[in-house]
């Protein structure tokens, strides 16, 4: 959607020269600007009160360096990042992502996208994102523990349970989240809720796991409902077979869909019979090994080179779970020519600008990413509650509140649309109701 206010014309100008070669963090600004113009013509207190300029800025940006020895003695440094981006509305929160693609630009889209996320779960948390350009394929235990320790020896002095919550990513899942908590137990000598994603034994919340996957589902059911359909034998399509791809998976399927294809960062494997989750499950959660291995259980399932053959799989439903801008203008063209009715995004900013563009023409249910992946973070916010009130709840409590959360969240994406004259479409919807909470809460706390 293009901008034609001449203010947010303006500060986008602003952002992109003082932000050079980010284009990530330009393209999550963009989104959100493309979508907050009648609200920001209807709220010019807003404008008055500098909230536009502030929300751009990070609060704090941390780069630092991270040293570490592999097994074989030899010396590696990598590059840290915490960018604390938003505190009105809570601490900072959103994970660490390691990957080697890591870098400023990356960690601040992410960050920016969190704000509105959070804003979004209904809970009192901040924005923030972290993470470093380590890629943990192919180290060993002793070697991602080194990397880990070395990490919190720093992240350590800006983190706190009521200060910035960091929690899991793509390549950060429990045992990395492990290996960090125990690090700063040990620096800090306290015991308190300061990452989320713990294991169970301590501190973690039951239904973390599951909780951005079932979220996906639960929100993408509710604008299906709204739109009078439903998951039930539908085909789908979801990539990535990590955290968010597995449990979007599973409860998709619980919902009497059809899973035909997953994928990693080499390819993907498309089985028409449905996908045998069991089997992705084992090969990804407890052996570690790539999507590839699938067809050799399943010999009648196939397996292709590349990610983007993903997509020109017929299916009515699309859940991109891996990563950003996996589908650009291309394969939003080739969902639509083969059927596709409904793109969710279980990923951050999985859709490139040109393929939302191809969404929104084609009248395709859309749903975004910070609405439709916030279950996770929610669920982070429900296990800091847990954290600070010494208690835990079962897997039921706890995956009936996501399910309330989604469901909120679902409602004010749709009511906000149709309020500011943009019905149906659920990316604008997601956008103001999250920016409204968190800009009403900077103009009342004053120019800081
Ligand atoms: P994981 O590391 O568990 O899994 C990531 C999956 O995506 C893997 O299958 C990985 O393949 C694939 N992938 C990663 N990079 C690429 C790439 N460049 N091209 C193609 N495939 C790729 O991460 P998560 O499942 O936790 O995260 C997936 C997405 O969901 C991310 O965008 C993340 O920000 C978002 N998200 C995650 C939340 C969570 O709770 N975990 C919450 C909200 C959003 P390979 O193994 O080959 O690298």
């Amino acid at each position: 959607m293009a901008i034609k206010n001449a203010y947010l014309l303006d500060l986008l100008e602003r952002t992109k020269k003082r932000n050079p070669a980010e284009p990530e963090f330009i393209q999550a600004v963009t989104e959100v600007f493309s979508t907050l113009e009648p609200v920001i013509e209807q709220r010019p207190d807003l404008v008055e009160a500098g909230v536009l300029e502030r929300i751009v800025e990070p609060e704090r940006q941390i780069i630092f360096r991270i040293p570490w020895v592999d097994d074989k003695g030899v010396h590696h440094v990598n590059r840290g990042f915490r960018v604390q981006f938003n505190s009105a509305i809570g601490p900072y929160k959103g994970g660490i992502r390691l990957h080697p693609s890591v870098n400023l630009g990356i960690i601040k889209f992410l960050g920016f996208e969190q704000v509105f996320k959070n804003s979004l779960t209904t809970l009192p948390m901040g924005g923030g994102k972290g993470g470093s350009d380590f890629d943990p394929k192919g180290k060993t235990d002793g070697e991602i523990m080194r990397f880990c320790q070395s990490f919190m020896a720093e992240l350590y002095r800006h983190i706190g349970a009521d200060c910035d919550v960091p929690a899991g990513d793509i390549g950060t899942g429990a045992r990395e989240i492990g290996y960090m908590f125990g690090m700063y137990k040990k620096l800090r000598n306290e015991w308190v809720g300061v990452l989320t994603g713990k294991g169970l034994t301590y501190g973690g919340s039951l239904a973390r796991k599951e909780a951005t996957g079932y979220g996906l589902c639960y929100f993408t059911n509710e604008m299906l409902k709204a739109n009078g359909t439903s998951f039930e034998g539908k085909t789908v399509l979801v990539s990535g077979s990590g955290n968010v791809a597995i449990y979007a998976c599973e409860k998709a399927t619980e919902y009497g869909a059809k899973v035909v294809a997953m994928s990693d960062s080499n390819g993907y494997i498309y089985d028409k019979n449905c996908i045998n989750l069991d089997i992705v499950k084992r090969l990804k959660e407890v052996e570690r090994k790539r999507i590839k291995e699938y067809v050799n259980e399943v010999p009648t399932a196939e397996y292709h080179d590349g990610c983007k053959g993903i997509w020109t799989i017929p299916c009515d439903i699309a859940l991109p779970c891996a990563t950003q801008n996996e589908i650009d203008g291309e394969s939003a063209e080739a969902l639509v020519k083969n059927g596709c009715k409904v793109v969710s995004e279980g990923a951050n900013m999985p859709s490139t600008p040109e393929a939302i563009d191809v969404y929104l023409s084609n009248g395709l249910l859309y749903g975004p990413a910070k609405a439709a992946n916030a279950g996770g973070v929610a669920t982070s916010g429900l296990e800091m509650s847990q954290n600070s009130g010494r208690i835990s709840w079962t897997f039921e409590e706890v995956d009936e509140k996501l399910h309330n959360i989604m469901k909120s969240i679902f409602k004010a994406c749709d009511e906000n649309a149709e309020k500011y004259g943009m019905k149906g479409n659920y990316m604008a919807g997601a956008n103001i109701a999250g920016f409204i909470k968190v800009a009403e809460a900077m103009k009342a706390q004053g120019d800081v």
